[in-house]
């Protein structure tokens, strides 16, 4: 298994913090969740594991798989299983040696310093630069820049030095040097240590962060006493008097080998990996000839898979202190006599590699689909296209419309267009607001005697406010059966008919049951059937909507409205019609106290 890093999206809140961090603009998928609400998922295809969004999220939405579990199961079954520890263990478990004591009683074999594996990636890049002399090379210790360039940049990796990485070398040694055939993890604050797993060469097989190791032995209550006993890492035998620690940064390790004046510059955190793109197309005759480049910003044991209460002034502190001991205690004929003993042993050839891009991420858009993106976004001015505000997690408005192109990110992300939207729904609740207003008034206004003229305003008012072809009000009677029928009241325009002035369950079957149990009827009329169709004949309707209508709990009626086209009805839509249609009928009914037999004597007949 590799490393995964996934969301959590009942925790995610669309904060966009995630994509702000992410070096790769395109691996955070923005999208609606089924209730409307903003969500940011991975794309997996894109992601580099480097766990900058892990950082970011301050809501825990984000979270990572490694192989701890499976690292233990395998353990217990009897499997012999050693462990690569990066130097990081130190800082990030203060009482490591005691810690070493109870895995190797639980049955680990082996644990192997990382350290080495360093020191010999130092020892075949000062090799490599001397038998190759590149103007300039980008160091290939980070297994997040790495899989960034192959990924992202592949336009970079013939800068990339072509040695193995620290771990793999490390590994490689294990199976072939010491003749160790264990299945190995490594243990890092690093998560995407993952690429490096199961590759042939070796017998690297989990990757586990320190902080699961850490909250694998606080569950297994693994007790540390006084008592315990310490137990330090295993020697690695290849004819030195001791293992070296190289806790720190590439360049600084590196340093320490120096007898020349070798320009290094030194790129730390995954924001700044947009300077790869400076490097790429400065001058040569600027450039460093080793650019020490890494995902994480306070180096590796301050990754994302650290313990979590380690702060960066302990791990510096670390860092200082081996610096300083490798200094005072190391002078540079012991290092450099360290470097021949690797030449006696080792061939340069074997630490080569070489990287090629993956061809899976295609992130290229034509102009015309960023050109569909702005207008999406409702951007139509240079001024409107470089707000460049961030808010969408993007830092320009070009790369949001670049990504909305490429599907990872929607337009109602961007701030602005939200904005502009929050203030169009504004206006059209306050237009709703007066059209019920307006209808209030009509029937305050009228008397028994106009009131059919007041309905055929308030209709009309409401036809043309909301994009509306026809409506017509139906009122609820019993048949002897006690079933639902609904007679035609009044509709507008008065000369539209339907085929029959009474719905029943043989024109519409199943329809005013629906109606009656409060739910509302939207249809498209292609999605009608052939019998319904029958009853809207030649009306030319695209879209129709029923809505009950339910006065004193009981189901008064109907009102039924219609569109030409097929826009269907808002919620906001038909929660103005409902209550225009309430207003409407109330006056209906206070006309039958005046007079009982209102409906038989005036409206059927004085309309139709
Ligand atoms: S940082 Fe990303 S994953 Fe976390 S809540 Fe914000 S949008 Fe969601
Ligand atoms: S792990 Fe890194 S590359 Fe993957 S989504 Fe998070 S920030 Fe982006
Ligand atoms: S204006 Fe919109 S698209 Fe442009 S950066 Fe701001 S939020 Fe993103």
């Amino acid at each position: 298994m590799t490393t995964l890093i996934n969301t959590d999206l009942p925790l995610c809140i669309g904060c966009n913090k995630c994509v702000r961090s992410c070096p790769v603009g395109t691996s955070n998928v923005t999208f609606l969740d089924k209730r409307n609400r903003l969500k940011v998922r991975i794309d997996k295809t894109r992601c580099i594991s480097c766990g900058s969004c892990l950082e970011a999220c301050h809501r825990g939405a984000r979270h990572y798989v490694d192989d701890t579990e499976s690292f233990f199961k395998d353990l217990a079954d009897g499997k012999p299983l050693s462990l690569i520890m990066f130097p990081a263990v130190r800082s990030n478990l203060p009482e490591y040696k005691k810690s070493f004591a109870q895995l190797k009683k639980i049955g680990v074999h082996k644990i192997f310093n990382l350290s080495m594996g360093m020191e010999l990636f130092v020892w075949a890049n000062l090799r490599y630069l001397e038998n190759y002399k590149p103007h300039t090379m980008i160091s290939s210790n980070c297994p997040g820049l790495v899989t960034f360039l192959q990924t992202h940049r592949p336009e970079l990796l013939p800068r990339l030095s072509p040695i193995i990485n620290p771990t793999t070398i490390l590994a490689n040694i294990i199976k072939t040097h010491l003749g160790n055939n264990d299945g190995l993890a490594v243990v890092s604050a690093c998560l995407a240590n993952s690429v490096y797993i199961n590759q042939p060469s070796n017998n690297l097989r989990y990757n586990i962060s320190i902080s699961r190791l850490r909250d694998y032995l606080i569950k297994m209550k693994v007790e540390l006493s006084d008592d315990t006993p310490e137990v330090d890492f295993d020697p690695i035998e290849l004819g030195l008097d001791t293992t070296l620690d190289f806790n720190g940064d590439f360049r600084t390790n590196f340093r320490q080998f120096l007898d020349s004046d070798l320009r290094l510059d030194r790129l730390h955190g995954t924001k700044y990996f947009p300077i790869l793109d400076e490097y790429a197309t400065a001058p040569p005759e600027t450039l460093p000839q080793i650019f020490d480049v890494a995902g994480c910003e306070g180096g590796c044991s301050m990754g994302p898979g650290r313990v979590e209460e380690i702060k960066r002034f302990v791990t510096n502190t670390f860092n200082y202190h081996d610096q300083l001991a490798i200094q005072r205690d190391t002078p540079k004929e012991t290092l450099l006599k360290r470097q021949k003993r690797f030449d006696e042993i080792f061939q340069l050839d074997n630490f080569l590699t070489s990287y090629s891009s993956s061809p899976m991420v295609q992130d290229y858009v034509s102009e015309d689909r960023i050109k569909d993106a702005y207008m999406s976004l409702n951007k139509h001015t240079t001024t409107q296209k470089t707000i460049d505000c961030f808010a969408c997690g993007s830092p320009t408005c070009f790369e949001m419309a670049r990504k909305i192109a490429l599907g990872v990110n929607l337009p109602s992300n961007c701030v602005l267009l939200a904005q502009e939207l929050i203030s169009q729904s504004n206006k059209k609740i306050s237009d709703y607001l007066t059209l019920v207003r307006l209808i209030g008034e009509y029937m305050l206004a009228s008397g028994s005697n106009d009131i059919i003229t007041t309905i055929e305003h308030s209709l009309m008012a409401l036809c043309s406010s909301l994009d509306i072809s026809r409506s017509s009000i139906w009122r609820t009677t019993y048949d002897i059966n006690e079933l639902p029928k609904c007679d035609l009241v009044i509709s507008f325009p008065a000369r539209i008919h339907f085929t029959q002035n009474t719905i029943n369950s043989d024109l519409l079957p199943g329809w005013l049951e629906t109606l009656s149990d409060g739910e509302i009827i939207t249809k498209s009329y292609t999605d009608l059937t052939t019998r319904e169709k029958l009853f809207f004949t030649g009306r030319n309707i695209g879209v129709l909507c029923m809505i009950p209508i339910i006065a004193q709990g009981d189901f008064w009626g109907i009102i039924l409205i219609a569109r030409r086209h097929n826009q269907t009805f808002t919620r906001e839509e038909i929660s103005v019609i409902e209550s225009s249609a309430f207003l409407i009928i109330s006056s209906l009914i206070a006309a039958t106290y005046d007079d009982p037999k209102f409906f038989d004597n005036q409206l059927l007949t004085s309309i139709l």
